[in-house]
């Protein structure tokens, strides 16, 4: 667990949208029987230029097949609404269009980058190929690889670029990743869970790292994650992600500080304090329900400690609470 301080404030800043994201609902099919399943269901948000925003909630919540569906990866599944970016909807792109898109638009960083690196190219040529694929020739993809290496703190770059990925660290490995990601200069880069599989320090160098970067270029980013300890040190916003919707979102200050749906309270109430006897260590009780049987209603009712008659039968719909959005009926208006 990464122990970032819990801000208290976040500073609101007006930002100019750079993706909209209205009503993505993304079904996969169930094998081959024509049959499908959601995954995701109605999910809307807009990420502002140069704007850290982390999407968070526990596994199979839907978070990472989001960021995917933006970026068009998964093939198979049904992907519908509308992905605005810098006023192109993204959804209507074709694949050619897209690739063309992905890497120097938007892109993306996974969790494990060993499962990303080809253990037989050095890592020059990895970072070049995005320009390669782009038609940028030898010498300049080159030339542009080393200075992004170079910016990403890789020692001895110059030397190091013609390593091959089990030459180096995990940590190194990661930079190396973004490196890949950064070279063709995206305005949005994906984060999915990028530090999860690394120790706590180095977990800190790559987040200081994307936190540099994203200053310095005025690089938005998506950052996926289920650590809220991450979240608070990294993020400008916060979506909550429960059962394929977002059910809170807001300033990570004012989420932090307040937050409004008992699934935010408990994911925060499960962080690990340095304080704290392990022994009582709190967790959300039960887990979240498989997509293809969700209950009705509030889908989080059979395990919030709030619920009420409604919940078991009314969809509870995103409305503006203070400075927040929610998704929960203790906060409609329309009373218990
Ligand atoms: Fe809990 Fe009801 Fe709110 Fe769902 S709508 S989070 S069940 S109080």
């Amino acid at each position: 667990m990464n122990a970032h301080p819990m801000p208290t404030s976040t500073l609101s800043l007006v930002r100019t949208p750079l993706v909209t994201v209205e009503k993505l609902r993304v079904d996969m099919p169930l094998g081959r029987s024509g049959a499908s399943v959601n995954i995701v269901d109605g999910v809307d948000f807009t990420i502002g230029v140069g704007e850290r925003m982390a999407l968070v909630g526990e596994s199979g919540s839907g978070k990472s097949i989001t960021a995917r569906a933006l970026m068009q990866l998964d093939r198979v599944a049904k992907v519908t609404g509308k992905v605005d970016f810098e006023g192109t909807d993204l959804l209507k792109l074709s694949d050619r269009e897209m690739r063309k898109l992905r890497g120097s638009s938007i892109a993306m960083v996974f969790q494990d980058p060993m499962s990303f690196l080809d253990p037989l190219m050095t890592i020059g040529d990895q970072v070049a190929e995005t320009l390669r694929i782009r038609g940028i020739g030898k010498a300049e993809a080159r030339k542009r690889a080393l200075s992004v290496l170079d910016e990403l703190g890789v020692d001895r770059a110059a030397e190091r670029i013609n390593a091959y990925p089990h030459e180096f660290s995990g940590g190194m490995r990661q930079r190396v990743v973004l490196a890949m990601a950064l070279v063709g200069e995206p305005r949005l880069l994906i984060a999915d869970e990028p530090t999860t599989a690394l120790d706590v320090r180095v977990q800190d160098q790559v987040l200081d790292l994307l936190d540099d970067v994203s200053t310095r270029r005025g690089l938005a980013v998506l950052l996926i994650t289920h650590d809220l300890g991450v979240v608070a040190g990294f993020a400008d916003r916060v979506m909550v992600m429960y059962s394929g919707r977002i059910v809170e979102d807001g300033e990570v200050g004012d989420v932090f500080a307040r937050p409004r749906h008992p699934y935010t309270q408990g994911l925060i109430k499960a962080v690990p304090r340095i304080d704290q006897d392990h022994a009582k260590l709190y967790a959300i009780p039960g887990a979240p329900p498989p997509p293809m049987n969700r209950p009705n209603g509030c889908t989080f009712h059979p395990r919030c400690d709030q619920r009420f008659e409604r919940c078991s039968q009314d969809v509870p719909v995103m409305l503006p609470v203070g400075r927040t959005r929610v998704a929960c009926h203790l906060h409609d208006g329309k009373g218990i």
